[in-house]
């Protein structure tokens, strides 16, 4: 049987599987959230998920690209340069919201910038949460629809291997709820179990966020899955 995932972004079939039999895989970040959903999801497939070591000191790639996936690979592809051999992930997600016609995308790690599209130091997260509140206080509940993406670029020696994207579909709400999780958790409000991202446990929001679908997918595609 042939299993085709569902995003046509991913168009993985059985023939096209890395089958790359990896048992650690090093992640592009430093941010422990995301390390978070990463190690969740891959927990109970006998992965482990490290960060690449000495994430903190290598030179920054800068995230100017016009998508999650071209920024990705980009991230995927320079750190994977420092560790020789090694399956290299490096994710690009962001909140697209609807009613700000897809706004902050690409742009949710420094929404609160005077110039967010220019890359650069990210802001905090209360204030890209703040600027988002402003952005839709006019906008009507059944209005605020919006979607967390996530892509992974899978990268060995400065090669993009293969690329995966998953989304979850919600609502901003107008206050923060929760306390768990990072970013825009405690606005994004996920109807299909009644809560925030921020009142998820690890377990569920490896389980049902973005981050969460596009890393099985690479581990499906690894052979793990
Ligand atoms: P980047 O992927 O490092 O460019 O940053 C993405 C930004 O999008 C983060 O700084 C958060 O503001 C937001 N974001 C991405 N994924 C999540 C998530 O799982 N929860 C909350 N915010 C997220």
């Amino acid at each position: 049987m042939h299993r085709v995932y569902k995003d046509p972004t991913t168009e993985v079939t059985e023939e096209h599987r890395g089958n790359i039999g990896v048992t650690r895989v090093l992640i592009a970040t430093s941010n422990s959230g995301k390390l978070r959903d990463f190690a969740g999801a891959a927990e109970t497939l006998g992965v482990e998920v490290v960060p690449i070591p000495g994430f903190a000191s290598l030179p920054l790639v800068v995230e100017d690209g016009l998508t999650f996936e071209a920024n990705a690979r980009k991230k995927a592809e320079a750190y994977g340069l420092h560790v020789a051999g090694e399956v290299v992930l490096a994710d690009d997600s962001g909140l697209e919201v609807d009613a700000l016609g897809g706004a902050p995308g690409v742009h949710s790690a420094r929404y609160a910038a005077e110039a967010p599209h220019l890359a650069g130091v990210n802001c905090d997260d209360a204030a890209n949460n703040t600027r988002l509140l402003r952005e839709l206080k006019n906008v009507a509940p059944e209005k605020r629809t919006a979607r967390f993406v996530c892509v992974i670029a899978a990268a060995r020696d400065g090669q993009t291997l293969e690329v995966f994207r998953g989304q979850a579909e919600g609502i901003v709400l107008d206050g923060p709820r929760g306390a768990n999780g990072f970013g825009y958790d405690p606005l994004f409000y996920f109807p299909e179990i009644q809560k925030t991202f921020a009142e998820l446990s690890a377990e569920e929001k490896s389980r049902y966020s973005h981050r969460g679908a596009a890393f099985r997918k690479f581990l499906e595609w690894a052979g793990r899955g």
